[in-house]
Parts: structure tokens; C-alpha cells; sequence
């Protein structure tokens, strides 16, 4: 098939139109997926993953320690594992004696 150079153009610009477009919406995914995020995080922030109740966040020595008020169960932010494991023997029994009853 021959174009005209008339026709070529058209096709040019529909495409840099299309793209442009294609662009816009990309942006506007990306964004509800951050808002989506955001609106999650708002929604299990401090809540226990495993049953869904609040979490009460202890701040012990510069490690936040968040324990679950209804399953008891103990969660750890990142790099918190690795800083509790780092603690020596009486300042870990300190640290559970803080949630023992
Ligand atoms: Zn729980």
C-alpha cells in the first residue's frame, strides 16, 4: 500500500495521540494503586494480621515490639527480628517480661 505523505502524517499524529493518552491513563493506574495502598495501610495499620484486632505497640530500647491485644501474638517491623536477636539474654527476658501477666 502506498500513503500519501498526507496520510502518513494522520497516522503519525493518531499514534503520538494515542501514546499520549495511553500515558495519561498508565499515570492514573499508578496512582489508584497508591491510593488503593494507602487505603489499606490505613485500614491494618497496627491491626494483627493474623485475627485483625489492635495491636499495642511497645517501644522497648528503640525496638517497637507490637503485640496483639486478643491472640497475643508478637509482631516485628523490619530489621527488629535481627535487632531482638541482638540482645543479650537479660535484656530479651526483660523485653517479654514487659508483656507477661
Ligand atoms: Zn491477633
Amino acid at each position: 500500500m502506498v500513503w500519501k505523505p498526507s496520510e502518513k502524517e494522520e497516522e503519525y499524529f493518531a499514534r503520538m495521540e494515542f501514546e499520549k493518552r495511553k500515558k495519561i491513563e498508565e499515570e492514573k493506574h499508578k496512582r489508584l494503586a497508591e491510593e488503593e495502598k494507602k487505603k489499606l495501610k490505613e485500614i491494618h495499620y497496627l491491626m494483627c494480621p493474623k485475627c485483625g484486632m489492635e495491636l499495642i505497640e511497645i517501644d522497648y530500647g528503640g525496638i517497637k515490639v507490637d503485640k496483639c491485644s486478643e491472640c497475643e501474638g508478637v509482631w516485628l517491623d523490619a530489621g527488629e527480628l535481627e535487632a531482638v536477636s541482638k540482645l543479650e539474654k537479660a535484656g530479651l527476658d526483660k523485653l517479654f517480661s514487659v508483656f507477661k501477666k
